[in-house]
């Protein structure tokens, strides 16, 4: 649509226009209401994870606050409780952890440092001297990547009897 035919043609065309820019003022709206939604919508999104967020940091402030022995409220003790119990039971399953594979914890920095590493690698302290179980020296070196026992327990049973076994448990068991 430009200016010059409007002048020309006059005010039939000119009503023409003006129904099709209402009607295209109704698809216009109707299209910026549905975006203006989702912008909203968006903009709740991002204030709800603002607030996940700060809810996570004032629970990490209360806990800090009960740790330091400082009264939270009944209802925040019994989480912060809960928090402590699970956090115990973590130390104490990478521990276990640690024990399995052998791990050591750096006396420094608290962090896990791998078995027979002389030095954290993490703040370099100087690790504990393992507590040394071989006794062939430096032949032994070069065939430490061949130690691993071979996997030999595997039976094939032709036996089809084999599938009771909730006897050989109980058995056992005693
Ligand atoms: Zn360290």
């Amino acid at each position: 649509m430009n200016e010059g035919s409007h002048a020309v043609m006059g005010s039939i065309f000119e009503d023409l226009g003006k129904k099709l820019e209402e009607t295209a003022g109704i698809v216009t709206n109707k299209a910026g209401e549905a975006m203006e939604i989702q912008k909203l919508k968006s903009q709740i999104r991002t204030l709800e994870k603002g607030n996940d967020n700060d809810l996570v940091d004032l629970g990490l402030a209360v806990y800090e606050q009960f740790k330091a022995g400082d009264a939270v409220g009944e209802e925040a003790a019994i989480l912060c409780e809960a928090i402590q119990d699970r956090e115990a039971t973590i130390a104490e399953y990478l521990q276990k952890i640690n024990d399995l594979k052998g791990d050591l914890q750096c006396a420094d920095c608290g962090k896990t440092v791998a078995k027979g590493m002389a030095y954290c690698p993490y703040c370099g302290t100087k690790m504990p001297e393992p507590v040394v179980e071989v006794e062939e020296e430096e032949a032994a070196v070069q065939e430490e990547e061949a130690e691993k026992e071979p996997e030999t327990e595997k039976t094939a049973e032709a036996d089809t009897e084999a599938e009771d076994p909730v006897g050989a448990e109980e058995k056992a068991e005693e």
